[in-house]
Protein backbone atom coordinates (compact mmCIF):
# COMPACT_ATOMS: atom_id res chain seq x y z
CA UNK A 1 0.00 0.00 0.00
CA UNK A 2 3.06 2.36 0.94
CA UNK A 3 4.25 3.13 -2.51
CA UNK A 4 1.26 3.71 -4.79
CA UNK A 5 0.42 6.50 -2.07
CA UNK A 6 3.57 7.56 -1.96
CA UNK A 7 3.45 8.00 -5.99
CA UNK A 8 0.15 9.21 -5.78
CA UNK A 9 1.26 12.33 -3.25
CA UNK A 10 4.16 12.93 -5.75
CA UNK A 11 1.55 13.53 -8.29
CA UNK A 12 -0.79 15.70 -6.12
CA UNK A 13 2.51 17.80 -5.25
CA UNK A 14 3.09 17.62 -9.49
CA UNK A 15 -0.17 18.61 -10.00
CA UNK A 16 -0.05 21.81 -7.46
CA UNK A 17 3.45 22.84 -8.43
CA UNK A 18 1.91 23.27 -12.35
CA UNK A 19 -1.01 25.14 -11.43
CA UNK A 20 1.24 27.27 -9.00
CA UNK A 21 3.40 27.97 -12.10
CA UNK A 22 0.20 29.05 -14.32
CA UNK A 23 -1.14 31.41 -11.67
CA UNK A 24 1.34 33.05 -9.41
CA UNK A 25 3.09 35.22 -11.71
CA UNK A 26 1.74 38.67 -12.96
CA UNK A 27 4.30 40.65 -14.85
CA UNK A 28 4.10 44.67 -15.64
CA UNK A 29 4.90 45.60 -18.88
CA UNK A 30 6.02 49.45 -19.27
CA UNK A 31 5.26 49.99 -23.51
CA UNK A 32 6.23 53.05 -25.55
CA UNK A 33 4.36 50.88 -27.79
CA UNK A 34 0.83 51.80 -28.07
CA UNK A 35 -2.09 50.48 -26.30
CA UNK A 36 -3.63 48.97 -29.53
CA UNK A 37 -1.18 47.76 -30.76
CA UNK A 38 -0.25 45.98 -27.68
CA UNK A 39 -3.22 45.23 -25.41
CA UNK A 40 -4.70 42.08 -27.83
CA UNK A 41 -1.24 40.62 -27.88
CA UNK A 42 -1.13 40.55 -24.23
CA UNK A 43 -4.84 39.23 -23.87
CA UNK A 44 -4.30 36.11 -25.97
CA UNK A 45 -1.02 35.98 -23.78
CA UNK A 46 -3.15 35.67 -20.41
CA UNK A 47 -5.46 33.80 -21.91
CA UNK A 48 -2.85 30.97 -23.63
CA UNK A 49 -0.99 30.89 -20.15
CA UNK A 50 -3.21 32.83 -16.97
CA UNK A 51 -0.43 34.95 -16.52
CA UNK A 52 -1.94 38.59 -16.26
CA UNK A 53 0.11 41.72 -17.40
CA UNK A 54 0.07 44.57 -16.13
CA UNK A 55 0.70 47.52 -18.31
CA UNK A 56 1.96 51.32 -18.49
CA UNK A 57 2.27 53.14 -22.00
CA UNK A 58 4.41 56.16 -22.65
CA UNK A 59 7.00 57.31 -24.51
CA UNK A 60 10.11 55.40 -24.66
CA UNK A 61 12.32 58.49 -22.56
CA UNK A 62 9.26 59.30 -19.76
CA UNK A 63 9.25 54.96 -19.69
CA UNK A 64 13.39 54.75 -19.20
CA UNK A 65 14.04 57.97 -16.73
CA UNK A 66 10.43 56.02 -15.02
CA UNK A 67 12.65 52.58 -14.52
CA UNK A 68 15.97 54.42 -13.55
CA UNK A 69 14.10 56.81 -10.81
CA UNK A 70 12.38 53.07 -9.62
CA UNK A 71 15.61 51.50 -9.32
CA UNK A 72 15.33 48.45 -7.37
CA UNK A 73 11.75 49.16 -6.79
CA UNK A 74 10.99 49.31 -9.99
CA UNK A 75 7.18 47.06 -10.64
CA UNK A 76 8.54 46.94 -14.09
CA UNK A 77 9.67 43.11 -15.83
CA UNK A 78 9.80 44.39 -19.64
CA UNK A 79 10.43 47.15 -20.94
CA UNK A 80 8.89 47.37 -24.64
CA UNK A 81 9.91 49.98 -27.61
CA UNK A 82 10.40 51.18 -31.05
CA UNK A 83 13.88 51.69 -33.26
CA UNK A 84 16.90 50.03 -32.66
CA UNK A 85 18.45 53.45 -31.18
CA UNK A 86 16.18 53.39 -28.01
CA UNK A 87 16.71 50.02 -27.10
CA UNK A 88 20.29 49.96 -27.12
CA UNK A 89 19.93 53.34 -24.86
CA UNK A 90 17.78 51.59 -22.18
CA UNK A 91 20.74 48.64 -22.61
CA UNK A 92 23.40 51.20 -21.94
CA UNK A 93 21.31 52.98 -19.02
CA UNK A 94 21.69 50.19 -17.52
CA UNK A 95 17.94 49.37 -17.25
CA UNK A 96 17.96 45.99 -18.81
CA UNK A 97 19.38 42.88 -18.21
CA UNK A 98 21.25 39.99 -20.59
CA UNK A 99 19.28 36.82 -21.32
CA UNK A 100 20.08 34.17 -22.57
CA UNK A 101 17.49 32.30 -24.67
CA UNK A 102 17.65 29.51 -27.01
CA UNK A 103 14.39 30.28 -28.34
CA UNK A 104 15.17 33.92 -28.79
CA UNK A 105 18.38 33.02 -30.23
CA UNK A 106 16.39 31.02 -32.83
CA UNK A 107 13.61 33.06 -33.70
CA UNK A 108 15.40 36.40 -34.43
CA UNK A 109 17.96 37.10 -37.22
CA UNK A 110 21.01 38.07 -35.14
CA UNK A 111 21.12 41.75 -36.74
CA UNK A 112 18.06 42.42 -35.13
CA UNK A 113 19.25 41.73 -31.65
CA UNK A 114 21.61 43.03 -29.19
CA UNK A 115 25.18 41.23 -29.23
CA UNK A 116 24.69 41.40 -25.75
CA UNK A 117 21.60 39.85 -25.09
CA UNK A 118 19.74 42.84 -23.46
CA UNK A 119 17.37 43.90 -26.27
CA UNK A 120 15.51 42.13 -28.85
CA UNK A 121 13.55 42.85 -32.12
CA UNK A 122 10.10 41.78 -32.25
CA UNK A 123 9.10 42.94 -35.41
CA UNK A 124 10.38 44.30 -38.18
CA UNK A 125 9.94 48.29 -39.50
CA UNK A 126 11.44 49.26 -42.88
CA UNK A 127 12.21 52.81 -43.98
CA UNK A 128 12.43 52.53 -47.79
CA UNK A 129 12.08 54.96 -50.95
CA UNK A 130 8.60 56.22 -51.85
CA UNK A 131 7.93 57.81 -55.07
CA UNK A 132 5.24 59.68 -57.14
CA UNK A 133 4.39 57.64 -60.26
CA UNK A 134 3.11 60.26 -62.06
CA UNK A 135 6.69 61.98 -61.44
CA UNK A 136 9.24 58.95 -61.28
CA UNK A 137 9.61 55.81 -63.16
CA UNK A 138 11.18 52.94 -60.59
CA UNK A 139 14.52 52.58 -63.27
CA UNK A 140 15.30 56.20 -62.00
CA UNK A 141 15.93 54.78 -58.36
CA UNK A 142 18.71 52.94 -57.35
CA UNK A 143 19.73 53.73 -53.61
CA UNK A 144 19.55 56.02 -50.75
CA UNK A 145 22.93 57.46 -51.50
CA UNK A 146 21.74 58.10 -55.23
CA UNK A 147 18.93 60.44 -53.63
CA UNK A 148 21.66 63.02 -53.03
CA UNK A 149 23.04 63.40 -56.67
CA UNK A 150 22.11 66.70 -58.56
CA UNK A 151 19.13 65.10 -60.87
CA UNK A 152 17.15 64.71 -57.84
CA UNK A 153 17.69 69.00 -57.22
CA UNK A 154 14.40 70.14 -56.06
CA UNK A 155 12.38 66.15 -55.52
CA UNK A 156 13.52 64.89 -52.37
CA UNK A 157 11.16 64.88 -49.22
CA UNK A 158 12.47 63.99 -45.55
CA UNK A 159 11.45 64.02 -42.10
CA UNK A 160 13.27 66.11 -39.53
CA UNK A 161 16.38 64.63 -38.69
CA UNK A 162 14.91 65.11 -34.93
CA UNK A 163 13.49 61.70 -35.20
CA UNK A 164 15.00 58.86 -33.85
CA UNK A 165 14.07 57.03 -37.18
CA UNK A 166 16.26 59.11 -39.16
CA UNK A 167 18.94 58.76 -36.84
CA UNK A 168 18.85 55.12 -37.12
CA UNK A 169 18.69 55.40 -40.76
CA UNK A 170 21.94 58.08 -40.58
CA UNK A 171 23.91 55.74 -38.09
CA UNK A 172 23.35 52.88 -40.29
CA UNK A 173 25.14 54.89 -42.75
CA UNK A 174 28.08 55.41 -40.95
CA UNK A 175 28.60 52.00 -40.06
CA UNK A 176 28.64 51.35 -43.96
CA UNK A 177 30.55 54.52 -45.12
CA UNK A 178 32.27 56.07 -42.65
CA UNK A 179 31.88 59.65 -41.53
CA UNK A 180 33.18 61.89 -44.56
CA UNK A 181 31.18 59.34 -47.35
CA UNK A 182 28.17 60.00 -44.96
CA UNK A 183 28.33 63.89 -44.56
CA UNK A 184 28.66 64.01 -48.38
CA UNK A 185 25.41 62.17 -48.76
CA UNK A 186 23.73 63.83 -46.38
CA UNK A 187 24.57 67.81 -47.78
CA UNK A 188 23.11 66.07 -50.98
CA UNK A 189 19.93 64.92 -49.38
CA UNK A 190 19.62 68.50 -48.52
CA UNK A 191 20.43 70.23 -51.31
CA UNK A 192 17.90 68.09 -52.97
CA UNK A 193 15.33 68.97 -50.84
CA UNK A 194 12.32 70.71 -52.06
CA UNK A 195 10.52 71.84 -48.98
CA UNK A 196 12.25 72.00 -45.37
CA UNK A 197 11.55 68.56 -43.21
CA UNK A 198 8.47 67.57 -42.59
CA UNK A 199 7.43 66.66 -38.88
CA UNK A 200 5.60 63.13 -39.58
CA UNK A 201 6.47 60.45 -42.28
CA UNK A 202 3.02 60.88 -43.00
CA UNK A 203 3.27 64.39 -43.87
CA UNK A 204 6.04 63.79 -46.29
CA UNK A 205 3.69 60.90 -48.26
CA UNK A 206 1.12 63.25 -48.48
CA UNK A 207 3.28 65.92 -49.74
CA UNK A 208 5.06 63.72 -52.60
CA UNK A 209 0.93 62.93 -53.49
CA UNK A 210 0.31 66.45 -53.78
CA UNK A 211 3.25 66.82 -56.39
CA UNK A 212 5.22 69.25 -53.36
CA UNK A 213 8.10 66.82 -54.33
CA UNK A 214 8.88 63.38 -56.07
CA UNK A 215 10.57 61.24 -54.04
CA UNK A 216 10.83 60.75 -50.42
CA UNK A 217 12.36 58.05 -47.55
CA UNK A 218 9.53 56.89 -44.90
CA UNK A 219 8.35 53.53 -43.07
CA UNK A 220 6.59 51.49 -45.17
CA UNK A 221 3.58 50.99 -42.33
CA UNK A 222 2.97 54.56 -42.51
CA UNK A 223 2.25 54.02 -46.08
CA UNK A 224 0.17 51.13 -45.47
CA UNK A 225 -1.95 53.53 -43.10
CA UNK A 226 -2.88 56.15 -45.46
CA UNK A 227 -3.44 54.12 -48.59
CA UNK A 228 -5.93 52.28 -46.31
CA UNK A 229 -7.48 55.64 -46.02
CA UNK A 230 -7.12 57.21 -49.35
CA UNK A 231 -6.21 54.32 -51.80
CA UNK A 232 -6.30 56.34 -55.06
CA UNK A 233 -3.10 58.46 -54.08
CA UNK A 234 -0.13 58.17 -56.23
CA UNK A 235 2.68 56.34 -53.89
CA UNK A 236 4.57 53.41 -54.62
CA UNK A 237 7.13 52.08 -52.58
CA UNK A 238 10.91 50.94 -54.22
CA UNK A 239 12.97 48.68 -52.66
CA UNK A 240 16.76 50.36 -52.72
CA UNK A 241 20.18 49.32 -52.44
CA UNK A 242 19.30 45.96 -53.43
CA UNK A 243 22.70 45.50 -55.01
CA UNK A 244 24.29 46.74 -52.15
CA UNK A 245 23.86 45.95 -48.71
CA UNK A 246 20.09 46.09 -48.88
CA UNK A 247 16.95 48.10 -47.62
CA UNK A 248 17.65 49.57 -44.15
CA UNK A 249 15.14 48.14 -41.63
CA UNK A 250 14.58 49.00 -37.71
CA UNK A 251 12.99 47.18 -34.97
CA UNK A 252 10.58 47.49 -32.44
CA UNK A 253 11.62 45.07 -29.63
CA UNK A 254 12.29 45.22 -25.86
CA UNK A 255 14.46 43.24 -22.81
CA UNK A 256 14.02 42.43 -19.64
CA UNK A 257 13.77 45.36 -17.31
CA UNK A 258 17.02 44.99 -14.80
CA UNK A 259 15.62 44.70 -11.80
CA UNK A 260 12.41 43.00 -12.69
CA UNK A 261 11.43 40.48 -9.96
CA UNK A 262 9.74 38.06 -12.52
CA UNK A 263 12.65 37.63 -15.02
CA UNK A 264 11.82 33.56 -15.85
CA UNK A 265 8.10 34.82 -16.36
CA UNK A 266 9.62 37.93 -18.14
CA UNK A 267 11.45 35.79 -20.59
CA UNK A 268 8.77 33.23 -20.99
CA UNK A 269 6.60 36.28 -22.70
CA UNK A 270 9.15 37.80 -24.99
CA UNK A 271 9.77 34.08 -25.92
CA UNK A 272 6.16 33.98 -26.75
CA UNK A 273 6.28 37.40 -28.62
CA UNK A 274 8.72 36.05 -30.96
CA UNK A 275 7.07 32.77 -31.44
CA UNK A 276 5.35 32.03 -34.28
CA UNK A 277 1.74 32.09 -32.66
CA UNK A 278 2.52 35.61 -31.65
CA UNK A 279 4.32 37.22 -34.16
CA UNK A 280 1.17 38.02 -36.75
CA UNK A 281 -0.42 39.56 -33.94
CA UNK A 282 2.39 41.27 -32.77
CA UNK A 283 3.35 42.75 -36.94
CA UNK A 284 0.25 43.14 -38.50
CA UNK A 285 -1.66 45.35 -36.64
CA UNK A 286 0.43 48.05 -37.27
CA UNK A 287 1.39 46.68 -40.84
CA UNK A 288 5.13 45.99 -39.83
CA UNK A 289 7.13 42.43 -40.75
CA UNK A 290 7.27 39.84 -38.32
CA UNK A 291 10.90 39.49 -37.10
CA UNK A 292 10.89 35.50 -37.29
CA UNK A 293 11.80 34.51 -40.80
CA UNK A 294 9.48 31.36 -40.48
CA UNK A 295 6.01 33.84 -40.31
CA UNK A 296 4.80 36.01 -43.26
CA UNK A 297 3.62 39.01 -43.27
CA UNK A 298 0.02 40.45 -43.89
CA UNK A 299 -1.09 39.95 -47.43
CA UNK A 300 -1.31 43.30 -47.49
CA UNK A 301 2.21 44.03 -46.11
CA UNK A 302 3.06 41.00 -48.52
CA UNK A 303 1.71 42.53 -51.77
CA UNK A 304 4.67 45.16 -51.27
CA UNK A 305 7.09 42.64 -52.76
CA UNK A 306 9.52 41.09 -51.75
CA UNK A 307 13.41 42.32 -50.61
CA UNK A 308 16.79 42.43 -49.77
CA UNK A 309 17.24 44.10 -46.12
CA UNK A 310 20.74 45.19 -44.44
CA UNK A 311 22.26 42.44 -42.73
CA UNK A 312 24.24 45.05 -40.19
CA UNK A 313 23.94 44.70 -36.70
CA UNK A 314 21.26 47.12 -35.74
CA UNK A 315 23.55 48.03 -32.95
CA UNK A 316 25.04 50.17 -34.76
CA UNK A 317 21.99 52.36 -34.55
CA UNK A 318 22.57 53.07 -31.36
CA UNK A 319 27.01 53.38 -30.87
CA UNK A 320 26.70 56.45 -33.76
CA UNK A 321 23.58 57.43 -33.06
CA UNK A 322 25.40 60.76 -31.07
CA UNK A 323 27.79 60.97 -33.70
CA UNK A 324 24.96 61.26 -36.58
CA UNK A 325 23.34 63.72 -34.87
CA UNK A 326 26.25 65.89 -34.92
CA UNK A 327 27.01 65.14 -38.91
CA UNK A 328 23.19 66.16 -39.56
CA UNK A 329 24.06 68.80 -37.93
CA UNK A 330 27.02 70.02 -39.65
CA UNK A 331 25.11 69.29 -42.73
CA UNK A 332 22.70 71.43 -42.50
CA UNK A 333 20.12 68.92 -42.05
CA UNK A 334 17.37 70.02 -40.05
FE1 LIG B 1 6.31 55.26 -36.36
Amino acid sequence: MKKPILVLTVFILFLISLTGAAFCEELVVYSARKEHLIRPLFEAYTKETGVKINYLTDKAAVLMQRIKAEGQTTPADLLITVDAGNLWHAAQEGILQPVSSKILAENIPSHLRDPGNQWFGLSVRVRTIVYNPQKVTPNELSTYENLAEPNWKGRLLLRTSKKVYNQSLVAMLMTEHGEAKTEEILRGWVKNLAAPPFSSDTKVLEAIAAGQGDVGIVNTYYVGRLLKKKPNLPLRIFWPNQNANGVHVNVSGGGVVAHSQHKEAAIKLLEWFSSEQAQNLYADVNLEYPVNPRVSPDPKVAAWGKFKQNPINLDNAGKFQARAIQLMDRAGYR
